[in-house]
């Protein structure tokens, strides 16, 4: 408990408790999921399952803090899970070097308390959406392009579902270009959420999206509610 001095007056013993007896799925390490990775880790989560198909390619190498020069052409899933293990030896981490369509995911994501959003893509993340609901999991999303971030937890049966909100988004280009630092802000607030979520305390964004703007630093919050009709979490 020693290293968790500084977070155990806010977060309680039990609470503390309730971190290292959970698991949480991390879908995609890329800039988002870098960032709540590392910071889950050093909270103190019990486990951590890191699901990532892809390799390191040297233009992630701007925004993505897990890795370093000499990892690329690995597996960020792999290298993700040794970095984490680094930081904290206390906790476990299961690496899984897989694609959210394959049918191994959906036996992942049936271990997870919580589940986080590290993607790239709204096929991917709406893959997920649906299985945190059909396995009522919270869903901790987050999302950057440029200079903007936007973040929005998914609390099933309670509050609305990505696809209520984002059904009909349309794909962002491939290779979006985002200011490094970006990905690193709705990361570790992701990370945030998933404490709250755990310890039951304090209020997640499952209501309202909350929307930055690095550019000009300002951030807002757009109320949101259930799509009655939502073909995903409304039957
Ligand atoms: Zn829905």
């Amino acid at each position: 408990m020693e290293r968790y001095t500084r977070q155990l007056k806010i977060l309680s013993d039990e609470g503390q408790r309730k971190l290292k007896n959970s698991t949480v799925l991390i879908v995609g390490v890329g800039g988002l999921g870098s960032a709540s990775s590392v910071y889950l880790a050093y909270s103190g989560i019990g486990k951590l399952l890191v699901v990532d198909k892809d390799k390191i390619e040297k233009s992630n190498l701007n925004r993505q803090i897990l890795y370093k020069e000499e990892d690329v052409g690995k597996y960020k899933a792999i290298i993700a899970a040794e970095r984490l293990r680094e930081i904290n030896k206390e906790i476990h981490v299961e690496p899984f070097v897989i694609d959210v369509n394959d049918e191994n995911f959906e036996e992942i994501i049936k271990r997870a308390d919580v589940v986080v959003d590290g993607l790239d893509n709204w096929k991917a993340r709406l893959r997920v959406n649906k299985l945190a609901v059909r396995y009522l999991k919270p869903f901790v999303h987050a999302a950057v392009e440029e200079w903007y971030g936007q973040l929005f937890t998914v609390i099933p049966k309670k509050g609305p579902c990505l696809n209520c909100i984002f059904g009909e988004t349309e794909e962002t280009k491939k290779e979006i270009q985002v200011v490094p630092p970006l990905p690193g802000i709705l990361g570790t607030m992701q990370a945030i959420e998933v404490i709250k979520i755990i310890t039951g305390i304090g209020k997640v964004a499952s209501d309202r999206i909350i929307y930055i703007d690095s550019k000009n630093l300002s951030i807002h919050e757009i109320q949101v509610t259930k799509d009655p009709n939502c073909k995903i979490c409304s039957h």
